[in-house]
């Protein structure tokens, strides 16, 4: 019996999640082709990922290096078709090339690609959470809507995902209790933080990511996103998602049933468990990772989050509480205080600053259409970029 291959588009293939999707795809070639593989401007990367996955259609979201990439595979001699610009990433993400988008774009610049593959009823293996923080009700309506089936992989959802009943009912669940490392500067005071460099943020105790997400992981931004991005992906109220610090990164995370039963997920924490569950699902594969040694680990911490060193957490609850255009808000913002971060312009603890004060200087909006959405999207940043202005000043 021959079995249909999975034919992948992977968006964003050259970050971190995107290589840790390629080596769990490499592992796996009687399973998995390479329809697709995108990257923001790093051609020479693309190039090189193009020569041993061989996919269809290769993207570079950067519209000037399209004659990079273009000549790059001629060079080379590969049949891949190059295309650039966003449009060319939600046309990879909705084609019928593809029956599987990986979405691991980093930020609001992934939303209209992971909408496009639920528009197209995809399998979705969902990394870009910031897609649905900032649209999320849209992203789940569409979804079901087109049949699309999404696969949580940030690893705290993809536990929750296998700890839920699999017919999608909630009856019994009292709580989803979600894991936090606590970040690179646990246990540590707010008065401590104030001269954080970038690369100290990015030094994350478990997990080696994209700087983006190592310094939402230091601010505790990264639970706060993902609170709300549970709320949405499960259907729960945020009164019913909590917070607790474990820092091993063992306990992905864990559902609380009315009967007392805990359900959790544990792993070495290595994105691949997540990636091959969602690529092979409902069948489990080998993702290249270590068995867990419970011995050698030896013991489990827990701690709730420290609110007044990490305000972004508590930010992030009362945007989802305030819903509408709030979490959006918030999103935009954090890009903002983060890019400004990382390039040296802001201090780190201006990061919870500079979103508090741009939520206050907007008004949320009830939004139910992405159109909308983005349009906050974009005001968001503006004002954003005006306040950090002012704070950069002073
Ligand atoms: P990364 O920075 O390593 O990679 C980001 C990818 O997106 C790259 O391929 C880059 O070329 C592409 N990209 C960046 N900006 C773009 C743009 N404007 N247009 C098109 N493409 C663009 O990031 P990452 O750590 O792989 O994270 C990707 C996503 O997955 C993020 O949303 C992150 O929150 C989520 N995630 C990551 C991890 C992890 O372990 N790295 C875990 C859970 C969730
Ligand atoms: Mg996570």
């Amino acid at each position: 019996m021959t079995i249909d291959k999975r034919r992948i588009a992977l968006l964003g293939a050259t970050g971190s999640i995107g290589s840790s999707a390629l080596d769990v795809i490499a592992r796996h070639p009687e399973r998995f082709e390479v329809a697709a593989l995108s990257a923001h401007s790093r051609v020479d990367e693309l190039l090189e990922l193009c020569a041993r996955f061989r996919p269809e259609t290769a993207v570079v979201a950067d519209e000037e290096k399209y004659g990079a990439l273009r000549d790059g595979l001629a060079a080379r001699g590969l049949a891949t078709r190059a295309l650039a610009g966003a449009d060319a990433l939600d046309e990879i993400a909705g084609d019928e090339r593809s029956d599987t988008v990986l979405a691991a774009i980093v930020g609001a610049a992934g939303v209209s690609s992971t909408l496009a593959a639920a528009r197209a009823g995809k399998r979705l293996l969902l990394a870009n959470k910031e897609s649905v923080v900032l649209a999320g009700a849209v992203l789940m309506r569409t979804a079901a809507e087109h049949g699309a089936r999404i696969l949580p992989i940030d690893s705290e959802h993809n536990a929750i995902y296998q700890c839920l009943p699999a017919d999608g009912s909630r009856g019994g669940v009292r709580r989803l209790l979600l894991t936090a490392s606590g970040g690179p500067f646990r246990g540590r005071s707010r008065a401590s933080l104030a001269d954080i460099t970038p690369d100290q943020a990015c030094a994350h105790p478990n997990w080696v990511m994209g700087r983006k997400i190592s310094v939402d992981s230091a601010t505790l931004m990264n639970k706060g996103l993902e609170v709300i991005e549970a709320h949405h992906l499960f259907g729960l109220a945020p009164e019913c998602i909590e917070v607790v610090v474990h820092p091993q990164s063992v306990i992905h995370s864990l559902v609380d049933y009315v009967d007392g039963s805990v359900l959790a997920q544990l792993g070495n924490p290595d994105m691949r468990t997540a990636l091959a569950y969602g690529l092979a699902w409902p069948e489990r594969i080998d993702s290249g990772v270590a068995p867990l040694d419970l011995t050698a680990l030896a013991r489990f911490d827990f701690a709730a989050p420290d609110l007044q060193a990490f305000p972004c957490l508590a930010l992030a609850y009362e945007a989802l509480r305030t819903g509408g255009t709030a979490p959006a808000i918030l999103n935009a913002a954090n890009e903002v205080a983060v890019a400004a971060f990382l390039a040296g312009q802001l201090p780190f603890l201006g990061i919870s600053a500079l979103i508090e004060s741009t939520l206050a200087a907007m008004s949320p909006e009830p939004a139910d259409d992405l159109a909308v959405l983005i349009a906050c999207d974009g005001q968001a940043r503006r004002q954003a970029t005006e306040l950090l202005g002012r704070m950069v000043r002073q």
